[in-house]
């Protein structure tokens, strides 16, 4: 086979098993693990994986035993009854010609329920409980309960098993003297506080044969104080590796580390490094992870000589087929997973289903189908943002024959102004995808022109996809020429000077201000300079890798306001939110919450704030007060008793985001 990828299509031998290829799907939870009605779901949902080439993948997490639950009533594999519903899953895969480990995770002290455990009676910054001290008769029923779990695995037709070694889980945390105080044969020195995980290695092995994949995720870089040492780290990779391990993966990160890892404002493979510095350490193939999603950033990976497999797990939630457009040189087409966390990551966290904002037929994959239609009809869209496109594209690719306008010269509506926000470069992608996508569905695209209700004649539906309009704001002085729209300065009609204001703290406003406190043209996903921002030393010459961050001065001085009391920013995304709020705090951002305006002339804007009056000696004020959705091209189409649907912004503005308006869009076209 000629592929421009050889590194990552060559098979992987791994002694009594061949990969067909160097791509690991990363464990994920979906939310379909944890109720055995949705296991159908979840067998579809890697069925449609497999078929889509990837070498092997691993299930989200399940705990080995009760105590090892995330939340109540969470997945779990300790009872022979309970194999019955994985076997749904494995068969599913196994058909498609995939391959398929269960990862086996023990929550620990991150469990969200009371009976959570841990080697030591320390508690979690993050978790409001804290856990109970596991005693040595429970750490050995535990171990057993790893190996007892991974025999069910075995049965239930899984290829194999990874251990859940890192990310701060109850594995980890007998790693790292930060959680383990113990004083017994389980902690004290390196060795003891190893043990756990070495004989949870061992004993799989010895439960499971020669012939099964044990993977097993090394925590090679904790972000943590206290964390494991490097020379710690790898002693424990040797060690694992000797219990019988098949394949060592990566992990980077506690969930309790402040420093993001795989944001999309996290450059590309940027803890790449750190699986390269593990690699002439063992023989294991080994597995490189983080903000991989694109065939040429693997594929440099592989050949550079740093890995033996790359890690994805979002990326392929974004494209099933990721692997078998890569292969055949059809990178142009993959929907790139741009990293938002807003659909997988910010809906487990809240125990929502786990979807993905550029797909949203990712874990759906049994409810929302495009199936070819039996009446194609002729369809104009009005909109080519995020909304539109999606449309668009469904539409024609189910048979329809698709017009699609838009007033601007370039697709992409909004996302246009989001893909100049520094560290969110990744919108981009979403843009190549629909052009590609656009051209091979034959797409009637027309640009450049602003659509009345005149120019739809002819087609028998009209989807207005027009988006919104900026929120217009009354407060005093607001007319001033100090004030300018966040259109002006994203689009670069308007270049602030210095010392600027921004009205309003949600997405767009926290947005801007990353826009104006970066210089022009620095690199911000340059992975150095990336690091040593957010303080990470890949080198770990302190336990965790963590050293002091250094900072480049702000290009601007920024006040970033809001009205509602509290702190700006509490209502950004749960995963995300901290750092967009962490990032402006190193650039000296003021955010100020419970602000009146009241008013602006040639010295500022006055505001009351905090009991007191002041004004702030702003060169600009820059409106980021949300949005009103523009759609009056709907009622006179309806009045006209033309078939009209009206999706995204155009639709409702508020809360809107690029995951409402690519849902609709999708929703709407596979209906249409
Ligand atoms: P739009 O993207 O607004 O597209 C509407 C299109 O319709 C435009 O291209 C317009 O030119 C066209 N149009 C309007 N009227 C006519 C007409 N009469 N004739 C022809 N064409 C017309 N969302 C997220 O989910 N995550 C993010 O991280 C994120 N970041 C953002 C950052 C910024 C700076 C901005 C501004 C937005 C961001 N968003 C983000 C929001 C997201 O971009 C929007 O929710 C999304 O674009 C809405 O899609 P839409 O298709 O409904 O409308
Ligand atoms: P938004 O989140 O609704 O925020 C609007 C802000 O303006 C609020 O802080 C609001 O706070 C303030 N405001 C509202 N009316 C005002 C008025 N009349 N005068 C002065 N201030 C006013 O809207 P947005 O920031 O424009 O974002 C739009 C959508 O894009 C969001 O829903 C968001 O999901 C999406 N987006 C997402 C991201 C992301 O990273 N996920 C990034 C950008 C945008 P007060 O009322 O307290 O003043
Ligand atoms: Fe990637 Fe965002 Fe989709 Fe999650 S929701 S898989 S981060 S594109």
């Amino acid at each position: 086979m000629t592929t421009p990828y050889p590194h990552l299509f060559s098979p992987l031998d791994l002694g009594f098993t061949t990969l067909p290829n160097r791509v690991l799907m990363g464990s994920m939870h979906t939310g379909l693990e944890d109720r055995a009605a949705d296991f159908p779901k979840l067998a579809a949902y890697f069925a449609e994986r497999a078929r889509g080439g990837v070498g092997l993948m691993v299930t989200g997490g399940v705990s080995p035993n009760l105590l090892g639950w995330l939340k109540p009533f969470s997945g779990k594999l300790s009872w022979k009854w309970e194999i019955h519903k994985h076997r749904i899953v494995t068969k599913a895969v196994r058909e498609a010609g995939g391959r398929i480990c269960l990862q086996l995770l023990h929550a620990g002290r991150y469990a969200a329920h009371p009976f959570a455990v841990a080697p030591s009676k320390v508690k979690s910054p993050i978790s409001p409980i804290t856990p109970r001290a596991l005693s040595a008769r429970a750490v050995e029923r535990t171990i057993d309960a790893f190996a007892n779990a991974a025999r069910l695995a075995r049965e239930a037709g899984y290829h194999g098993v990874e251990v859940m070694g890192s990310e701060g889980y109850l594995i980890n945390e007998f790693l790292a003297p930060r959680t383990n105080r113990r004083k017994d044969g389980w902690g004290g020195d390196a060795e003891k506080r190893m043990r756990f995980a070495v004989e949870i290695v061992r004993r799989v092995r010895e439960a499971c044969g020669p012939d099964f994949i044990l993977i097993y995720r090394l925590s090679m870089l904790e972000l943590v104080e206290g964390g494991s040492s490097w020379d710690e780290t790898v002693a424990q990779a040797k060690a694992v590796e000797a219990a019988g391990a098949t394949i060592l993966n990566t992990g980077i990160g506690w969930h309790e580390a402040r420093v993001p890892t795989i944001a999309t404002s996290v450059p590309r493979a940027a803890f790449a490094d750190v699986t390269a510095r593990m690699k002439p350490h063992v023989r294991l193939p080994i597995v490189a992870t983080n903000r991989i999603n694109m065939p040429e950033v693997a594929e440099a990976i592989l050949a550079s000589g740093g890995a033996d497999m790359v890690s994805m797990a979002r990326p392929l939630l974004a494209d099933a087929e990721w692997c078998n457009k890569a292969s055949a040189g059809r990178a142009q087409s993959i929907n790139t997973c741009i990293a938002c966390n807003q659909a997988c990551l910010d809906h487990v966290f809240v125990g929502k289903k786990a979807s993905c904002l550029v797909n949203p037929r990712a874990c759906a994959e049994t409810e929302l189908n495009y199936l070819p239609t039996s009446k194609p009809r002729r369809i104009a869209v009005v909109g080519a943002g995020p909304a539109g496109l999606a449309c668009a594209t469904i539409a024609a690719q189910r048979g329809h024959r698709v017009s699609l306008f838009d007033a601007q010269a370039e697709i992409g509506g909004q996302f246009n102004l989001a893909k100049r926000i520094p560290g969110k470069e990744e919108f981009h992608e979403t843009l190549r995808y629909y052009r590609h996508r656009l051209a091979e569905e034959n797409v009637d695209v027309r640009l450049g022109r602003k659509v009345d209700a005149a120019d739809l004649d002819g087609f028998d539906a009209i989807v207005i996809a027009t988006g919104v309009v900026p929120r217009a704001v009354d407060f005093p002085g607001h007319e001033h020429l100090k004030v300018v729209g966040y259109l002006d300065v994203l689009t670069g009609r308007v270049v602030p000077g210095q010392r600027v204001a921004i009205i309003g703290a949600g997405g767009i406003g926290f947005d801007v201000a990353e826009f104006l406190v970066q210089a022009d043209g620095s690199p911000t996903l340059d992975a150095p300079r990336w690091l040593a921002e957010w303080g990470v030393d890949l080198e770990q010459h302190a336990r965790g890798g963590l050293i002091a961050p250094v900072v480049e001065p702000p290009a601007r001085e920024i006040w970033l306001l809001q009205r509602s009391p509290g702190k700006p920013g509490a209502k950004l995304a749960r995963t995300t939110g901290w750092i967009h709020r962490a990032a402006l705090k190193a650039k000296k951002v003021k955010m100020i919450g419970g602000v009146e305006y009241l008013g602006v002339d040639d010295a500022g804007l006055r505001i009351h704030a905090d009991g007191a009056e002041s004004v702030l000696p702003v060169d600009q004020i820059v409106i980021c007060a949300g949005q009103e959705p523009l759609r009056e091209l709907a009622q006179p189409l309806r009045d006209a008793g033309r078939e009209v649907h009206v999706i995204g912004g155009a639709d409702v503005a508020a809360e809107l985001d690029a995951k409402r308006a690519i849902d609709q869009g999708c929703r709407l076209a596979a209906k249409l």
